[in-house]
């Protein structure tokens, strides 16, 4: 185990592994995939057990990220309205832990992989002033993240429609993708993480953070429910950008790898049909029709 500074509690101490999008996601990911194997979109023809993990954290700040944000997020809102028992739940304070834990991971992560080269001085400012307060949140020592709010777009149900359109792998992308980035465009820069059914936004600077309607993380509690959001247009056409590369990712998979899905199909016909994964695929033909989403699925 290394022995370094953790990054939340500024400690001398021996660091564990964590992971940035938590592992919980992974786990549900694979044991629903009809397949048993998960694929990201990074590396679509590597089977990935796991997602990305970092040594960053101490036992103390793992497990207060666990207790405070993590579990409570995956027992009462996650795992309910990803096996879709419920559409709409209560949630509690530690929702903003959880965002916020999620924001400022994903922060860190982008940034030591070199990815803000699009921020300008101010927009890296702000940035590093957004990590400093998300961690203080963190420790329980300011009541609120200030400006650098959080918000949350819930994606659970049938998707049939997207405001503009969107590409055929709509509902899989939604209710199966995990990625994160950070965006920026002028007035507006946050980051981005995307979890099977929920995409999280954490701000680092938003001009107009009013064009945000009804998606905002509350301090003490609010619900999740499938109600009307509303994001401002440069966001839907973001999101659209995501979806497009998520499905070229996917269409990059090799002749290979289309073979062993295949025979896994073969093998276990009973449990590809009744996975969360299958039902993401039905949802898009009932959507777009059968022609346009397997015609995107051969063009390799
Ligand atoms: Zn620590």
């Amino acid at each position: 185990m290394p022995q370094a500074i953790c990054r939340l509690c500024l400690q001398h101490r021996e660091l564990k592994e964590s992971h940035i999008i938590p592992a919980f996601v992974f786990r549900w990911l694979k044991e629903t995939s009809g397949t048993g194997y998960l694929r990201f979109s990074d590396k679509p023809n590597l089977r990935a057990q796991d997602g990305v993990k970092e040594y960053w954290l101490c036992g103390c700040c793992e497990q207060l990220l666990a207790e405070e944000a993590e579990t409570p997020f995956a027992n009462e809102v996650f795992h309910p309205l990803c096996s879709e028992e419920k559409v709409s739940v209560e949630y509690g304070p530690w929702m903003l832990k959880f965002a916020v834990s999620l924001s400022w991971r994903a922060a860190h992560f982008l940034c030591s992989r070199g990815e803000l080269t699009h921020f300008d001085d101010q927009q890296k400012a702000a940035l590093i002033e957004a990590l400093e307060r998300w961690r203080l949140f963190l420790l329980g020592q300011v009541p609120h993240p200030g400006k650098f709010e959080q918000h949350i777009l819930p994606l659970h149900g049938e998707i049939s429609d997207w405001p503009g359109g969107a590409p055929p792998n709509l509902n899989r992308w939604a209710q199966r993708n995990p990625e994160m980035d950070i965006a920026s465009s002028p007035g507006t820069c946050y980051v981005y993480v995307k979890l099977p059914r929920f995409l999280f936004f954490g701000f680092i600077k938003v001009d107009k953070p009013k064009d945000w309607m009804g998606t905002k993380v509350r301090v003490k509690g609010g619900r999740i429910t499938p109600s009307a959001y509303q994001l401002p247009a440069g966001v839907g056409n973001y999101l659209k950008y995501r979806m497009i590369r998520c499905s070229q990712v996917q269409l990059r998979i090799s002749v290979r790898q289309k073979q062993r899905i295949n025979q896994t199909f073969r093998d276990h016909p009973d449990r590809v049909a009744n996975s969360d994964a299958f039902r993401a695929l039905r949802r898009d033909v009932l959507a777009f029709g059968k022609q346009r989403v397997l015609r995107a699925d051969d063009e390799t």
